[in-house]
């Protein structure tokens, strides 16, 4: 087990003290440890091991024992010591969707990027002891016993986020006996909205756990960062997602509240797909480097899809509303000219290079707009064409049951192979049209 001891020297220190606890297994070849180089999620390198500082490895009488840096994010500790303690400070003065941030109020906290792993014991089960006053309130996914956290191995661990602090807002729903919890951190006044957020986030849910079937966990955790600045950033995980929504002040407007639901909505749908449903280039996530896959139509696409229909079908918002949202995607498609250059299947594998910034002007195209267009698109021909029998909702439950359940990803011809089924016949222009091409989408919506 490792064991893994969290502590800020002095309130206002923007630096986590992290200690590690290893066990040192094979002696006879150095100890690997490695800080994840990228965070599921956010399909890019992440250098994470920038925000290092005083990296120390020491015995159990805290004599130092030698090492070396082997990479940009990897460790070689020599010792045949049975227990080696790895000391380090992790800078946390950035705050969005995924990273780590601390300041006098909280702690923000992604174990992904600032927590190591030896690689020789990813499954091995954690814990992690949070040195914090007993005030403290700790929104997270993971089981806790007092201010430990125990997770069954280092994926769960670094899948499920956490904040910590004394002062955070809590609401809670139930549904097929799974609590849902919110937590809120920021200044945001909930009092004249609460009753509507949990009705709204009620039915949306609902939906959802109606299409799909099946949830695995008993509770499921929105953890919400509300900051003064304008912020607008979701991240998915296991049984929790991390959301930054700014700028508080206009957390009581509609348009905040719309953006709300959709992003929340949107994270939940992750629950199931790419968080379960995933694509096999990354059962199980390899932390050391790239994972490249070309279904970010899928992953994205389909989720953005969902995350705004979900909304129209447990009648949360209406058509008009919906009608809008589907203008701006298709507005947002039409502006950007790399949907000439650029097919979706090789922009989901660019996501490693550029996926998260315009970079060069119209090369390539976006997983999340197109990839919900293309989606939408193929739900249209399924509905179309089995007289409604079937429709896209079919391919994702086959999804769940053929592949998350027996344990394996998908690819993009499984993918594929599941709609074909559905729609019971091949969809081999669809693929060549709109995954792999360029082909332009309006000629065939326009006729559907
Ligand atoms: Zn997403």
């Amino acid at each position: 087990m490792a064991h893994y001891q969290l502590s800020q020297k002095y309130p206002h220190s923007e630096f986590l003290q992290i200690q590690i606890t290893f066990k040192n297994t094979q002696k006879s070849s150095p100890l690997s440890i490695r800080l994840p180089a990228w965070r599921p999620g956010r399909y890019q390198l992440g250098n994470f091991s920038k925000n290092i500082r005083n990296f120390k490895v020491i015995d159990t009488d805290g004599k130092p024992l030698n090492y070396i840096k082997k990479s940009r994010d990897n460790w070689h500790i020599t010792s045949s010591e049975e227990i080696v303690i790895v000391n380090y400070e992790y800078y946390t003065a950035e705050i969005d969707g995924g990273s780590t941030y601390l300041d006098e109020e909280q702690w923000y906290i992604n174990f992904i990027n600032c927590l190591m792993y030896a690689e020789n014991q990813l499954d091995e089960p954690c814990e992690v002891q949070l040195l914090v006053s007993d005030e403290n309130i700790i929104a997270c996914g993971l089981p806790s016993k007092g201010k430990i956290l125990y997770a069954k191995n280092f994926y769960q661990l670094v899948d499920s986020p956490a904040i910590i602090s004394k002062e955070i807002k809590h609401l809670q729903y139930v549904l097929n006996n799974i609590t849902f919890h919110l937590w809120f951190k920021g200044d945001v006044q909930l009092a004249t909205q609460e009753e509507r957020i949990i009705e709204d986030f009620k039915s949306f849910t609902a939906e959802q756990l109606k299409m799909m079937g099946d949830f695995e966990n008993e509770s499921y955790h929105f953890l919400y960062q509300i900051p003064d600045t304008k912020a607008y950033h979701g991240v998915e995980h296991l049984n929790s997602t991390c959301i930054v929504l700014g700028p508080a002040k206009e957390f009581n407007t509609e348009a905040f509240y719309d953006n709300f639901l959709g992003i929340s909505s949107h994270e939940l749908f992750h629950y199931w797909n790419i968080i379960r449903i995933r694509p096999k280039e990354m059962v199980p996530y390899d932390f050391t480097k790239e994972n490249y896959f070309t279904t970010g139509y899928v992953a994205e696409g389909v989720t953005t899809y969902y995350g705004d229909l979900f909304l129209i079908r447990s009648g949360v918002k209406d058509l008009n509303w919906y009608q809008n949202e589907l203008n701006k995607l298709f507005k947002r498609h039409f502006e950007n000219n790399g949907r000439f250059n650029y097919s979706v299947a090789d922009s989901s594998l660019d996501l490693w290079i550029d996926g998260y910034e315009p970079g060069t002007p119209d090369r390539k195209v976006s997983i999340y707009v197109k990839g919900a267009i293309i989606a939408l698109l193929l739900d249209m021909l399924i509905i179309k064409e089995t007289n409604a029998k079937k429709s896209l909702d079919d391919v994702l439950r086959t999804l769940w049951s053929d592949f998350y359940k027996k344990g394996k990803g998908y690819s993009a011809a499984d993918y594929l192979n599941v709609a074909e089924t559905v729609i019971e016949h091949d969809l081999e222009g669809y693929k060549k049209d709109y995954i792999e091409g360029t082909a332009p989408v309006e000629n065939i919506l326009t006729q559907l």
